[in-house]
């Protein structure tokens, strides 16, 4: 990935950085002191890099002028602590980040954007209806999590994990997520526990095995839709293209070279998903496969999709439990009083 030439270190890999090190005849140890002073210490002056951290000039020098994201504007949700941020981009585009306070008091997840708008085209999403596309890079995905924990520790709070489930579809944009989410991961750098990111898809099944097949460790959450290949095709239509039964079997793959359960994501929609049948289908779909499964209820800000009451929910739960045999765990989408839910970023 590396060249000899001008770089930004936040668009490479740890590894791709320490080979381009190699060509320039800098030892490792000055790659791990820079993404330790940059990731870990959040500096961002190579002349700090140099002076307090050692790194030799021979590399600083190569290093182009490292823009950050602008941040335009944050806002907090009064009922739940969730904190949305809005960076606009070099091009005038805007993406949004997501503060998401944890259980453990003072600890915070990052919840990052892969793409500006997104092309899955999912019917109850607020980011499919945005016209402006395109991947992010890895810097502005870096950026965003810099920024956000920057945020966090104005708070005396600490950053703790990265979900991939902001704006975007990541496995679209798979090298410059899977870079960013191994700078994140590595000790020298982000820090974060591999199991702390979780990198999501509306299920690309061509990518999800190349993950299983490269062996990533960040946790990997699929999104079902449903597991009625009609409804899903509303639902989820780009996704859809792919039978579920194909998906279900790239998620049995994960499963199997992981030696462990695959996590799935169910979004309920009052009167489209939560219905008996379809939680008969859904253990028919998994079948033996060791699956915990997420439950979300759907926030859709133009209300033409609305989440079931306690009642259908609890019912449909009950019924998916004793279908499924497996974990079932209802998951808090917060934010939504500010725009800051599952499904609901737009810019
Ligand atoms: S739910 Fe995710 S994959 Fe689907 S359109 Fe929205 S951002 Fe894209």
């Amino acid at each position: 990935m590396a060249s000899p030439d001008v770089i930004d270190p936040r668009d490479q890999t740890p590894e791709s950085l320490l080979s381009w090190a190699e060509t320039i005849g800098v030892e490792a140890v000055s790659v791990r002191r820079l993404l330790s002073a940059l990731l870990t210490r959040g500096i961002h002056d190579p002349a700090e890099w140099g002076h307090r951290f050692h790194v030799p000039r021979r590399m600083t020098d190569r290093f182009r002028m490292m823009p950050r994201l602008h941040l335009e504007k944050s806002v907090t949700s009064s009922r739940d602590g969730f904190q949305k941020l809005l960076f606009r981009l070099h091009d005038g585009l805007a993406v949004e980040t997501v503060l998401i306070p944890l259980h453990k008091p003072g600890a915070v997840s990052v919840c990052l954007s892969s793409q500006v708008g997104c092309a899955m085209a999912c019917d109850f999403c607020a980011t499919a209806r945005m016209t402006s596309r395109r991947n992010l890079a890895t810097w502005e995905i870096i950026d965003q999590w810099m920024q956000a924990r920057e945020v966090a520790w104005s708070q005396g709070r600490r950053v703790t994990g990265a979900v991939f489930m902001g704006m975007g579809e990541p496995f679209l944009n798979y090298d410059r997520v899977l870079a960013a989410a191994e700078l994140l991961r590595c000790s020298y750098g982000g820090a974060v526990a591999a199991k702390g990111i979780t990198i999501s898809t509306v299920g690309l099944v061509p990518e999800i095995d190349r993950f299983t097949d490269e062996n990533r460790r960040f946790r990997l959450s699929i999104s079902l839709g449903s597991a009625i290949d009609e409804t899903r095709a509303k639902l989820v239509p780009v996704a859809a293209r792919t039978p579920v039964r194909d998906l279900m079997a790239a998620a049995r793959r994960h499963a199997d070279a992981r030696g462990g359960r695959v996590m799935l994501s169910y979004v309920c929609i009052s009167g489209v998903n939560c219905s008996e049948d379809d939680a008969r289908a859904i253990g028919e779909l998994v079948g033996s496969t060791p699956v915990r499964f997420d439950l979300i209820e759907v926030t859709d800000p133009t209300g033409r999709y609305q989440p079931p009451g306690e009642a259908e929910l609890r019912a449909f739960r009950d019924s998916l439990s004793r279908h499924l045999g497996q974990p079932v765990v209802r998951r808090y989408s917060g934010g939504a009083d500010i725009q800051a839910a599952c499904g609901t970023l737009a810019g």
